[in-house]
């Protein structure tokens, strides 16, 4: 059976474990018991809710087993996981001991897909440790704009399930993957992949750099056209040698310097595509304008030119390429400008929650007023205030773990002005952006990049994005 068919599966009868109640897990049951499998769905907690989503399910003829999401019911034929679940739960090693096969959300759904009836359509999927959801939006954008039924999936917006079984009917969806997902997803063949970069993180949860960088790249596997990596992150394209594709699927690069063949790439400000196009060692298509890309910020325009390569892998026109990169417009508080106060610009890039990504969002200014901190998650700062620190004209810190960064500027920015706000209250923001503002000098970006997650003082990074804007707006009425 080629690759891109779809499989089906005698659902009747099959006893299959559901675990995790949840986002995933409530639509994934339901699925199945539509289909004819006797469903037992077990979940760690046994809280009020838990109880009213296992009366639903009862309700409709599943069995529901809270407070004990260790123990594989016997009778188990296929465990269907929520992809947070840790791989080393006892479930998961009971169901190996007993040759049971486990499944994530995104395995279910490509095993679903086109069971309904409807056309299987084939996936564009992204992952990498940061960039997946502005990547995916820019491709769907781009997608769009050729004419074609899309829609960005995944761990964002919509559910691959949802997409899979729902009504709309789509020629292509555009896949955002995470590690934990793929993790799970042993037989997910997708039409095209590009992994945007790797760096560590939740290497708790795979247990090693190693495991994390197999788990990605596993959505190399199976490819039929192309696997897109980035130049300039050579793990990525070490990943798609290791891949197992099909017969006739190219690697394509990405890179922010001019394209070799094969690449796609940067010339005096335009997108160029030395891949896809009739002669590549002679030949250079011109995609768009880096003023198309929104924001024009270094990792943004890598992030634009694998949305490029994977639609341009699909067929899409250079126009449609173009066309989409100007309609794209960001999602809040990633690099989103909030507003300009006397000559300083003020960013929020709350969702900079670990230092690979602000590593990213502090090389697109020259010279910057820093907000960080937060929760660390146990890394290491060293590395993004040596990068930075000649940009840096001061730095603002907050939250439980401010004291690393601060101590990662003693050691390699000593000159840099450092802020240290004691505080944690409902106020703490905006005594951060009025001291950033004392700092800030015309020309200036004040910029909150955290490096941190956010949960030591803010609900998500989306409050905290927020609470910073707010600060940042009420200080633009005054000034009016
Ligand atoms: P993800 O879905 O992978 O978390 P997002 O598109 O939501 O990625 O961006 C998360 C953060 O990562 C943003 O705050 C941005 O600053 C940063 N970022 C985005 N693209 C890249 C990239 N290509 N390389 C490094 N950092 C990036």
């Amino acid at each position: 059976m080629g690759s891109q068919e779809v499989s089906t599966v005698d659902w009747q009868g099959k006893h299959v474990t559901v675990a995790g109640l949840g986002v995933s897990g409530i639509p994934a049951a339901r699925a199945l018991h539509e289909r004819g499998a006797l469903v037992t769905v077990v979940n760690d907690g046994d809280d009020e809710r838990a109880r009213a989503q296992a009366a639903e399910l009862e309700a409709l003829g599943m069995t529901v087993r809270l407070g004990d999401g260790a123990t594989l019911p016997p009778s188990t034929e296929l465990v269907v996981t929520a992809p947070g679940w840790q791989p080393d739960k006892p479930l998961f090693l009971a169901a190996a001991e007993a040759g049971v096969p486990v499944w994530g959300d995104v395995e279910l759904a490509w095993r679903l897909r086109g069971d309904n009836g409807r056309k299987a359509a084939p996936w564009l999927a992204v992952t990498g440790t940061n960039g997946k959801t502005t990547t995916v939006r820019m491709l769907a954008s781009i997608l769009e704009a050729a004419g074609l039924r899309t829609a960005a999936v995944g761990n964002i917006g919509v559910s691959l399930l949802d997409a899979v079984l729902g009504e709309n009917e789509y020629d292509v969806l555009a896949v955002e993957l995470s590690s934990y997902q793929l993790h799970w997803a042993p037989s997910l063949r997708a039409h095209s992949a590009a992994v945007l970069n790797l760096a560590p993180d939740h290497l708790d949860w795979h247990g090693s750099m190693e495991a994390y960088a197999a788990d990605k790249g596993r959505v190399y596997e199976g490819n039929t056209v192309a696997c897109v990596y980035n130049v300039a992150d050579p793990a990525t394209e070490d990943l798609v040698r290791e891949a197992d594709v099909e017969e006739g699927c190219r690697a394509i690069g990405f890179t922010l310097g001019a394209p070799g063949p094969s690449q796609l790439g940067v010339v005096d400000g335009i997108l160029v595509d030395r891949a896809f196009v009739a002669n590549r060692q002679k030949q250079a298509q011109e995609l768009a304008e880096v003023t198309d890309v929104n924001p024009p910020a270094p990792h943004n325009i890598a992030n634009a030119l694998a949305a490029a390569a994977l639609a341009r892998a699909f067929g899409v026109e250079p126009a449609a390429v173009r066309d989409g990169l100007r309609a794209f417009r960001p999602d809040a508080h990633r690099i989103e400008h909030v507003a300009d106060i006397g000559e300083v610009a003020y960013v929020d890039d709350s969702k900079a929650t670990n230092t690979h990504a602000t590593e990213a969002s502090l090389a697109a200014y020259e010279s910057i007023v820093w907000i960080a901190g937060g929760l660390a998650k146990g890394a290491t700062f060293d590395e993004l205030v040596t990068g930075a620190a000649k940009r840096l004209r001061g730095v603002v810190l907050m939250g439980a773990d401010r004291a690393l960064i601060h101590e990662a500027l003693t050691r390699h920015a000593p000159e840099v002005p450092v802020v240290d706000l004691d505080r944690t209250d409902t106020g703490a923001m905006s005594e951060a952006v009025a001291r950033a503002a004392e700092l800030a000098r015309p020309g200036d970006t004040v910029l909150l990049a955290p490096a941190c997650a956010s949960m030591d003082m803010f609900t998500n990074y989306n409050k905290r994005g927020e609470a910073f804007a707010d600060a940042v707006r009420a200080r633009a009425d005054e000034s009016a």
